[in-house]
């Protein structure tokens, strides 16, 4: 059987469009629409048969009802749903009615081709309306991960828009202690504010344990510049409230929903940020970035350099302090869960490594220490030894006990590879 014989019979089942025809074979050649394969397929079969030529209207077509000539319509319709919105990147999907899929597989059964011969409606339609979409809003289809994906519901005569969240990658310092990283909902009213019809006494009805948060120092200017709908903020880590973050700070990524501005200007954002948040956090080298880069922020090894205040309660002499330091700077220390950890979680013994230790006494019951160790290592067990949880430490090497009066993290930086990785930023 010829290509033309199975047009022929195609075309005898009954008014069927240009486009429905031609997909049947569009894995036939390239470079043509399944529009001009069908037409020229009639037109060879007229030729071939010396009889006069008829054409099909795409609104007569048994097969897809009509549908095939509304691809200006629905591109259309898909811009306008994002009029106000700005992207570089969109993909177009289609949901095939269950009738149109069955028109099909009749179509070909006619013929005895393959249930699903050429191509299916929902691609074709992908196609058609992608590409005028494309023409009418400037943009570049992207099959893997687009700012904006349309699905055209076609039963429904609806499309459908999703506007994928766009990312801005920066580094945070914390120059203020107690604030936490993220907002802390308060534990006695679970956030609401209130006890029964009382404002609560815990949190003073705010709902938050501490009035500010990095988080909340940080997401909102995001999303408010790029005009979304929720921000969610992604930590490298976190130090504890009561630390601050200080040297080249923690990278962090804010996730902006529904984004109506990508392109934004970050220079004016980090400003913005820093007038905003008044000293308590500073942010630097702001950059868009993909999704990727909220993974890579989160599970990237990072290490950690410290400073702490210490504390001791005896007198401690300069070169045993010294001495402790330098024993501490490259040990593998074992720490079973701190007590004061959320006890929920399970104790466990782990193994960090401590790569470099400093120590300077400021007077004879108080130093000033510099840690830098391995991700999760427990800088305040290191030094109190945590009776006698993790070990070795600082207060076990000296045999007085001691204690971190105050913290602070100077520096994250990943173990093999830095966080600023050019693949990582849009
Ligand atoms: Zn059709
Ligand atoms: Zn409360």
């Amino acid at each position: 059987m010829s290509l033309l014989d199975d047009a022929r019979r195609l075309a005898a089942t009954g008014p069927v469009c240009d486009a429905c025809l031609g997909r049947v074979f569009a894995d036939r050649s390239f470079g043509l629409t399944n529009a001009e394969r069908g037409r020229s397929l009639r037109v060879a079969a007229a030729l071939d048969d010396d009889e006069p030529f008829e054409g099909v209207g795409v609104a007569d077509c048994w097969v897809c009802e009509g549908r095939c000539g509304t691809f200006d319509d629905w591109a259309e319709r898909a811009a306008a749903a994002v009029e106000d919105v700005e992207f570089e990147t969109y993909q177009v999907g289609t949901r095939t009615p269950p009738l149109i899929e069955e028109n099909e597989r009749l179509l070909r059964e006619e013929v005895g081709a393959d249930p699903d011969a050429g191509e299916p409606f929902n691609m074709e339609f992908n196609r058609e309306v992608g590409k005028r979409v494309g023409r009418l809003i400037g943009a570049d289809v992207d099959f893997e991960r687009p700012d904006v994906q349309f699905v055209l519901d076609v039963d429904a005569d609806r499309v459908e828009t999703t506007i994928n969240s766009a990312f801005v990658y920066g580094r945070y310092r914390k120059l203020e202690r107690d604030i936490p990283q993220t907002e802390w909902p308060c534990r006695e009213c679970d956030g609401s504010g209130r006890q029964g019809s009382q404002p609560c006494d815990h949190c003073g009805g705010s709902g938050y344990l501490y009035d500010r948060s990095v988080e909340g120092l940080i997401a909102p200017l995001v999303e408010d510049v790029m005009d979304g709908v929720d921000a969610v903020f992604h930590g490298a880590g976190r130090e504890d409230v009561d630390a601050r973050m200080l040297g080249t700070g923690r990278p962090f990524v804010v996730e902006v929903k529904e984004p109506r501005r990508r392109d934004i200007d970050v220079e004016r954002l980090e400003s913005d940020v820093n007038a905003f948040a008044e000293g308590a956090v500073e942010v630097e080298r702001l950059r868009l970035a993909t999704y990727e880069m909220v993974e890579r922020v989160k599970r990237l090894d990072a290490s950690k350099t410290y400073r702490a205040a210490v504390a001791f309660d005896e007198p401690v002499g300069a070169d045993a302090l010294t001495g402790a330091s330098e024993e501490l700077g490259g040990a593998t220390v074992e720490q079973y869960t701190p007590q004061r950890v959320d006890h929920r979680r399970a104790n466990l013994t782990r193994t960090r490594e401590v790569y470099a230790m400093s120590a300077d006494l400021d007077d004879p019951t108080h130093a000033t220490v510099e840690i830098h160790g391995a991700g999760g290592l427990y800088v305040k067990e290191l030094v109190s030894g945590d009776d006698g949880r993790t070990e070795p430490s600082l207060a076990g090497l000296l045999g007085v006990d001691a204690r971190v009066t105050a913290l602070d993290v100077l520096a994250v930086e990943g173990e093999d590879e830095p966080f600023e990785d050019d693949a990582y930023f849009a």
